[in-house]
């Protein structure tokens, strides 16, 4: 079954322009995808209107199923999103961001701190629970924000450039738990412009440009025609 459905999606903002002009695309339940463009080609605008933060001009959306429209609240619990930007409050402390997300979803206290201290020994970042997320270096902030957009045990989760402005190292292992919890059953969706960071995890790919999808196929498809 699908993760992801999205049929002939178009987004006009505010000022008249157009960023996605009629995108198609569907996800399977396991994969690994990569939707590759390069800056303003649209994909932060695709993952804004899949998790509910844009709104869309036209066309429909399905997650798991559930249709973005009229059954938001179904389709919104099965994302966990890990946005481009940093947005945790910076001086809460870690164990807190994840309890407190995970109340937001109506998970209670006990089992909150249940999965946040698995989810924080994952992501290497078990002796930090108390500190402040300032404290914490730009990697060790994107593996808090992981873990945040898990806390809810989303079906699908949805990475909006991983790994921009993280070193090498930080990268790897970040690769290396994504690619875990993809063996796992994870449906996970990144977007990112530098082709080498997909090929090394996606199994299938879209490539996005000017709003619309110029190419969508399976990644030794792409790269036995390169
Ligand atoms: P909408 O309500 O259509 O989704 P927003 O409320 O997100 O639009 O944006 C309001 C206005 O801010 C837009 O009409 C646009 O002029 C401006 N704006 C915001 N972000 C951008 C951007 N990345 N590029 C160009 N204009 C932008
Ligand atoms: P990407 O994530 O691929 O860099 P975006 O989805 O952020 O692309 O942006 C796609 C295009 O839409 C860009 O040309 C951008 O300037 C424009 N855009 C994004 N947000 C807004 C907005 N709120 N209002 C107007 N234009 C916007």
């Amino acid at each position: 079954s699908k993760a992801l459905q999205i049929n002939n999606l178009r987004k006009t903002y505010a000022n008249g322009f157009t960023a996605l002009k009629g995108v198609s695309l569907d996800v399977e339940q396991g994969d690994f995808f990569a939707l590759l463009g390069g800056n303003g080609a649209g994909k932060s605008t695709m993952i804004g209107i899949i998790s509910s933060l844009v709104n869309k001009t036209d066309g429909d959306v399905k997650v798991c199923g559930f249709d973005l429209e009229t059954q938001r609240s179904q389709a919104k619990s099965m994302i966990g999103l890990v946005p481009q930007e940093f947005n945790i409050n910076m001086f809460e402390p870690v164990d807190e961001i994840l309890i407190n997300q995970a109340g937001y979803y109506g998970v209670p206290r006990k089992e909150a701190t249940i999965r946040a201290r698995q989810l924080l020994e994952q992501l290497e970042l078990w002796d930090k629970r108390k500190n402040m997320a300032r404290e914490l270096s730009g990697g060790m902030k994107r593996r808090l924000m992981i873990a945040r957009a898990l806390i809810h045990r989303p079906k699908l989760l949805i990475l909006d450039e991983p790994t921009a402005g993280v070193d090498i190292e930080i990268r790897r292992s970040m690769w290396d738990f994504l690619t875990k919890l993809n063996t796992a059953g994870m449906t996970i969706i990144l977007t990112t412009h530098y082709l080498e960071e997909a090929e090394s995890m996606c199994r299938n790919i879209a490539i996005i440009n000017k709003g619309e999808i110029v190419k969508n196929t399976s990644m030794k498809t792409l790269l036995s025609g390169l």
